[in-house]
């Protein structure tokens, strides 16, 4: 018997919705769950996925791309690649690996909640193949960190991170709660779907993975590839539905869900990407800066295609321009000071070839953040390592959960934006971390960052690293045992033979 061609027969199949006679629509679908704008069924059973897959075709095609991340790992596993790897790349993995692999593995409860309370049957059955290709993004993480185990026990923190209150952790928690989590299937979606995955997942894995290549680090780069092919998918789910929510009047909802996601996204993949780019990588393997790949990928192709779309900027643009030349920066500086709060291995990534091109880079840099790092040289030429990390806890912003940071040295700009609600006061680094906040207090209220706890006496200050779950051999060390600082008596010598 002849097999019917898929475009014959996938409409029909796929169209699962029916009226139900048993319970009420409300009650299988509540709004909360589903979709708190209540978009009208006949328009939501309009959904046409752009990517029509079968499940049969799925898996072949899945498959063939396991097979090749695996086989790529398995060819290179006695290549000695870790061992080789600059502290830099180590300290890339490390944290990569401790801060990634639980992502993926919520994103699958994240499209299975789209699955189930989706309204749209194209919806549901793209959320499927969605939960399925987290499945294996958590998989390939978990694989892969779990071979590095043998070499570094920072990798434990890729099995061990959700489990824990480590600061980075409750960020990226509180982050991805709010966007993929606990809000109804559409509302995910758009933010999930469109501003994170449209938006930033082509940076992690197509700029990270080309770093990964010019390092040598093939199977790195494979798997990270062999993921970006499924995010590619995960993003058209968001698609159809933002214009579905233009097209019924819901264009502002639509545009706040946009703002507040992809503002939160930006802060993530700054705090993490951000410095993996242009401080770990090393200097002869970047394949650009991180704001050249800002710009390249998001600024020129997201904008583009929201435009398309007929939506606007988020209306923060001009800030977050500036926010471009600077978060990631201040952002290293606190994760190489607060290092033992952390579970790999950060490096400085700051010598003077190093410095020659963030200053390249950004124009200004030596200026501002580079008479922080001038301090923390001299101390460790000095010998004073003690003075290298900080005794008193940072402020942590009360949205984006990381160090509320400024701009030091000749441009200083700290501030701290302050809102009082029902008896509490809370911090931001921005206005728009406190714009998020404002859309809907009740969300994030009763969030207590860690250093909330210790203010509130939840959490003792001597024991903060138990309370994240470090165990004193966990507690990150300096990646490169302060060698990067050689360079500078070499250059001081040159100066001083000089007479310049
Ligand atoms: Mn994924
Ligand atoms: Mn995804």
């Amino acid at each position: 018997m002849a097999l019917l061609n898929s475009e014959d027969w996938y409409d029909i199949a796929r169209d699962t919705n029916w009226t139900p006679r048993y319970v009420s629509e409300q009650a299988l679908f509540p709004k909360e769950l589903s979709d708190v704008l209540e978009m009208p069924l006949e328009l939501l059973e309009t959904f046409d996925e752009p990517y029509k897959v079968t499940y049969r075709d799925y898996v072949k095609t899945q498959r063939e791309k396991d097979v090749g991340a695996y086989s790529v790992k398995a060819a290179l596993a006695r290549s000695q690649m870790y061992e080789n790897a600059s502290p830099g790349w180590k300290a890339l993995l490390q944290m990569h690996f401790g801060a990634v692999s639980f992502l993926e593995y919520h994103s699958v409860s994240a499209f299975a909640r789209m699955t189930r309370f989706g309204r749209a049957p194209g919806m549901r059955n793209m959320a499927t193949f969605g939960s399925l290709d987290e499945m294996r993004h958590a998989q390939v993480h978990l694989y892969f960190a779990y071979e590095y185990l043998a070499k570094s026990r920072t990798f434990d923190w890729a099995q061990k991170a959700p489990r824990t209150d480590n600061w980075v952790i409750i960020s990226e928690r509180h982050t991805f709660d709010d966007l993929e989590h606990t809000r109804d299937a559409i509302s995910a979606a758009i933010m999930t779907n469109f501003a994170f995955e449209t938006a930033f997942t082509n940076l992690q894995f197509i700029a990270l993975s080309a770093d990964a290549a010019n390092c040598g680090d093939f199977s790195f780069s494979t798997m990270l590839q062999s993921i970006q092919s499924d995010e590619a998918r995960h993003a058209q789910i968001g698609e159809p539905l933002l214009k579905m929510m233009i097209d019924s009047g819901r264009k502002a909802e639509a545009q706040k869900l946009i703002d507040i996601s992809f503002w939160r996204c930006w802060k993530q993949f700054s705090a993490l990407s951000g410095t993996c780019m242009d401080y770990y990588t090393p200097l002869d393997k970047r394949e650009g800066s991180f704001k050249e790949f800002m710009n390249e990928w998001i600024l020129d192709q997201f904008v583009a295609k929201l435009e398309d779309m007929g939506m606007e900027k988020p209306w923060y643009w001009d800030l977050l321009l500036e926010d471009i030349e600077v978060f990631h920066h201040a952002q290293q500086l606190g994760i190489y000071l607060y290092r033992p709060t952390e579970w790999w291995h950060p490096i400085a990534g700051t010598n003077p070839a190093e410095r020659a091109w963030l200053e390249e880079k950004y124009p200004g840099w030596n200026d501002t953040f580079g008479q922080v790092w001038d301090v923390i040289i001299e101390n460790i030429r000095a010998g004073r390592l003690d003075s290298t990390i900080p005794k008193t806890l940072p402020m942590l912003c009360n949205m984006h959960g990381l160090e509320l940071t400024g701009v030091p040295g000749r441009k200083w700009n700290l501030k701290d934006h302050t809102l009082d609600y029902q008896g509490r006061r809370y911090h931001f680094q921005s206005v728009v971390d406190k714009w998020i906040f404002e859309q809907e207090p009740e969300r994030y209220a009763g969030h207590l960052s860690l250093i909330d706890r210790v203010a509130q006496g939840i959490v003792a200050p001597d024991g903060v690293m138990e309370h994240m779950n470090m165990a004193p051999e966990e507690y990150g060390i300096e990646g490169t045992n302060y060698a990067w600082v050689e360079a500078y008596d070499d250059a001081l010598t040159t100066r001083r033979a000089t007479g310049t």
